[in-house]
């Protein structure tokens, strides 16, 4: 599942620019623009912007590209960079096609267009599996970074074939190293375990390395990192040497640059809304001069860019015809989503992943179920909004003592109202209140009680089986990803029969 981080830009004192510069005019020797989004999460179209008066629909790669080319014409090709914070993958349908022979490939088609320069590894490019991020990694055509990711092995080698830790642009004869840091938080974040085939370093102390290894090579060092805002600060605060930072992960709006010691630190929100700019002037390796700003980009704001708008439009053609279709009805009302119980739609979905896997018992958290699914017919694109997060489901074994604790625990979550609690398939429980907790009055698998002793089958999402012990509380064994998405599996039960809420509760209060 998606954990965005929206980030509250701290309380900053305002930066004013060192020296204001003029753009338009002649430019100085060492002068650089560099063009910057983050956190695009597959918002190639436009999408809309809160901030506003209206709340209108802003930016897209069509308005992206149009404003990196004015930059270009502005400022001159030699004179700008253009690169990404990271988190280019999950949150729209566009996840759902294949190019370059990789889900989401269409991002890579995007940011290119535009003239992305490089990009840093997200944590959202995990999401998928780590075969899926090593393929997009080698279908980019730009460089894309992480010096933090490496090799199992201990050889400090990338994790990722083609990924790289830094590389070096050259801009009318000015140096800038750009080197990658993606956040060290990446196996908690990610869902597909992908994290565990990587050695996933610690952002300081690679920085520390990076500085170092860059500093005699080149004018200015960037660091292109997807950690945070207040990583980004305390990686100026701590280590010495890197000129400006270019963020993400935080999906951070600073309208205003950050400056921690001799650091500059820019980032620009998130959904492909706005673009961030900074233009500098660079002299005897040190930033002289900086300016940065925030470009809302609202529709018309930008030269048209016509191939990244064609592109746009065939996208939305794609998969508008893709999800406009009808697969099935649902009859007798909505699986809906309730709050702090069971629900249809959570009944429905731990049948369904149950169903899918064989297994004795489903599970399903209510956070993983975005939308509800409404009485009539069913789209593609229903489904798709109940189930975005492209989740596999996984099988595993328990104990008996295992799945009381789990109902235990779930009945406690009620009495407490901290959690929703989890949603079940294949059981069923009474319990009541005694001595202030919650106490099992009887429970069965199968129409049989629960054997404390035996070893029963379970299925459920990729995330919750990922994040055990915040959901299940004890460790799940001989764990199995059967390869397909819950997506899949739903789409497949609605083209099947007619879909009816299931009625049956599995576990009740019964004081
Ligand atoms: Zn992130």
């Amino acid at each position: 599942m998606i954990l965005f981080l929206l980030g509250v830009l701290g309380c900053q004192p305002h930066q004013a620019p060192v020296q204001a510069l003029g753009s338009g005019a002649a430019h100085p020797s060492g002068y650089l623009v560099i063009a910057h989004t983050n956190d695009t999460h597959a918002h190639f179209s436009p999408s809309r912007a809160p901030w506003l008066e209206a709340a209108p629909d802003i930016g897209g790669f069509a308005a992206i590209a149009g404003a990196v080319e004015a930059l270009h014409v502005q400022a001159g090709d030699d004179h700008v960079l253009y690169l990404d914070g990271g988190d280019v993958m999950t949150g729209t349908p566009l996840m759902e096609f294949e190019v370059r022979g990789v889900r989401g490939g269409a991002m890579l088609d995007f940011m290119e267009t535009a003239g992305l320069d490089a990009w840093v590894l997200g944590n959202h490019e995990f999401d998928i599996g780590f075969d899926h991020v090593s393929a997009l990694v080698g279908a980019s055509r730009v460089p894309v970074l992480s010096a933090n990711l490496d090799a199992l092995d201990g050889s400090g080698a990338p994790g990722i074939m083609g990924l790289v830790d830094h590389t070096i642009f050259e801009r009318d004869g000015l140096k800038v190293g750009v080197f990658g840091l993606t956040t060290a938080s990446l196996g908690r974040l990610t869902a597909s375990g992908a994290a565990e085939k990587l050695n996933v370093r610690d952002v300081i102390a690679v920085a520390r390395e990076q500085v170092e290894a860059l500093a005699s090579q080149v004018d200015l060092v960037v660091a292109l990192t997807h950690i945070g805002v207040d990583m980004d600060k305390r990686l100026a605060a701590e280590v010495a040497g890197i000129d400006l930072i270019v963020g993400g992960h935080s999906h951070t709006p600073l309208t205003e640059a950050l400056k921690v010691q001799d650091t500059w630190i820019v980032q620009a929100g998130c959904y492909a809304r706005q673009l961030g700019v900074t233009e500098m002037t660079v002299k005897d390796g040190r930033i002289v001069a900086f300016e940065a700003r925030l470009q809302d980009l609202l529709p018309g704001s930008s030269p048209v860019h016509s191939a990244s708008a064609s592109l746009q439009k065939t996208w939305e053609e794609r998969i508008d015809a893709h999800f406009s279709v009808v697969l099935g009805k649902l009859e007798g009302g909505d699986l809906d989503r309730g709050d702090h119980a069971e629900t249809a739609l959570g009944r429905w979905a731990a049948d369904t992943v149950r169903e899918a896997a064989g297994t004795d018992l489903g599970l399903y958290n209510p956070g993983g179920l975005r939308a509800d699914l409404v009485e009539g017919a069913v789209t593609r694109g229903a489904v798709y909004t109940v189930f975005p997060f492209g989740n596999t489901i996984v099988t595993f074994n328990l104990r008996g003592a295992d799945l009381v604790g789990l109902l235990l625990r779930n009945a406690n979550s009620a009495l407490s109202g901290k959690h929703p609690p989890m949603q079940m398939s294949g059981v069923t429980a009474q319990w009541r209140k005694r001595s202030g907790v919650a106490e099992l009055v009887a429970a069965e698998v199968g129409g049989s009680p629960i054997e404390i002793e035996a070893t029963y089958t379970m299925a459920t999402n990729s995330y919750i089986a990922a994040q055990w012990k915040y959901n299940l509380g004890f460790h799940p064994v001989d764990l199995n990803d059967i390869g397909v998405t819950v997506y899949q599996a739903a789409l497949e039960r609605v083209s099947k029969a007619v879909l009816t809420p299931p009625k049956n509760p599995r576990i009740t209060r019964i004081d």
